[in-house]
């Protein structure tokens, strides 16, 4: 299906539609708000971090074809804040309003092995194969090696749908508790640290990349970001090359977020990808001159995108479940911004809110 031609710019006084209520969607309102837009938030869920500050909301089933039109009538632009979302209503959206990022992006995302067969077009991985049966993984663990993971291709995100397979390990098992007949087996990588980068890119094909940042990962989780991640100046040159390839060859107009591993011999490989902002770039908001919202913002609307120059260094901590009681400290500490999100239940590992602690 060719989408029609839309203006590429879309200017303030307009309404953006979102698709997602959570945190990322909240924070793009409220930066939207800024630049003197209005948003509309469609989502299933009922009380969502982000309808408490949108302009408006649509609860629905993103299948729920009547509703999908008739947000498509109140938006001017949509964008979207969660990438596991059916291909459906992205292509519904994307017939009627400029839909930034569009389904290519989001098709190439949403599966493992698409994803990685696009970025090695242009960049390394893992060793990888695709997997459907159990002796297909028998095959590809013969030909890849342990210790390996063990993927389902499709709505995997932090660490779920995932099991590692240790040498001796019982195959029939591993791929029997997955559940799936899509998976991925990638070999182990043994990173000395995780990156990622995230990038701007307007209709207008501007774009606008912020530095490669530090990832640590706690049960799967992103725990800390430390910005700029203490990487040599050939490995940041190249984790900027790859997210600015892959944005351009996806034609994307939004953000993307590429995550990587550095190994000790010095290479970048690269793990997924996420057409949306990112936990890892929650820095920025009191760390850079423009931050990862506000630019989405702007590249979605076709603005001219704003500097993703860095003013200070800064570590990002996730505040997950009870880790919010620790707010009074960290308003007491004048070096640190606290942002949380309003949920009401602090669950264990629910993200609750994120501290940047800014150097200098
Ligand atoms: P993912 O859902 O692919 O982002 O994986 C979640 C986390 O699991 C990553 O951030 C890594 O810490 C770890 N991981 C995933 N794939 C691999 C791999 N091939 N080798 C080593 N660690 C991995």
């Amino acid at each position: 299906m060719t989408s029609p031609a839309f203006p590429a710019l879309i200017p303030p006084g307009s309404t953006i539609g979102i698709l997602g209520g959570g945190q990322l969607g909240r924070m793009t309102a409220l930066a939207a708000a800024r630049l003197g837009y209005s948003t509309h938030v469609f989502c299933p869920e009922l009380d969502s971090p982000a309808a408490q500050v949108c302009t408006a909301i649509t609860n629905a089933d993103y299948t729920d074809e009547a509703a999908l039109a008739r947000f498509a009538d109140a938006v001017d632009v949509v964008t979207l804040e969660f990438e596991n979302i059916p291909l459906f209503p992205v292509e519904f959206l994307a017939a009627r309003k400029p839909m930034r990022p569009g389904p290519k992006a989001l098709a190439t995302g949403q599966d493992r092995v698409s994803e990685k067969t696009f970025f090695n077009g242009f960049a390394e991985t893992a060793p990888w194969r695709a997997v459907t049966t159990l002796p297909e993984l028998e095959a590809a663990v013969a030909a890849i090696g342990t210790p390996a993971v063990l993927k389902t291709a499709r709505m995997g995100y932090d660490g779920k749908g995932q099991v590692k397979i240790m040498p001796g390990d019982d195959l029939a098992a591993a791929w029997a508790s997955l559940r799936t007949d899509n998976a991925i087996l990638e070999g182990f990588v043994t990173f000395t640290k995780e990156i990622s980068v995230i990038v701007a890119r307007s209709p207008q094909g501007q774009t606008a990349a912020y530095c490669p940042v530090e990832n640590v990962h706690t049960n799967h989780v992103l725990d800390t970001t430390t910005a700029p991640a203490p990487i040599s100046d050939a490995l940041t040159a190249e984790a900027m090359r790859i997210a600015g390839t892959a944005a351009a060859e996806l034609d994307l107009v939004g953000l993307l977020a590429v995550e990587m591993f550095v190994t000790a011999d010095g290479r970048v490989l690269v793990n997924e990808m996420a057409p949306r902002p990112h936990n890892s770039g929650h820095w920025t908001m009191d760390a850079c001159l423009t931050d990862q919202f506000e630019q989405l913002v702007r590249a979605v609307c076709g603005l001219p995108l704003g500097s993703p120059e860095r003013r200070c260094d800064a570590v990002m901590k996730n505040l997950l479940g009870d880790d919010i009681q620790n707010w009074p400290e960290l308003l007491a500490n004048p070096q640190a911004k606290l942002h949380l999100y309003g949920k009401a239940e602090a669950r264990p590992g629910r993200k609750m809110g994120h501290v940047n602690f800014l150097k200098g």
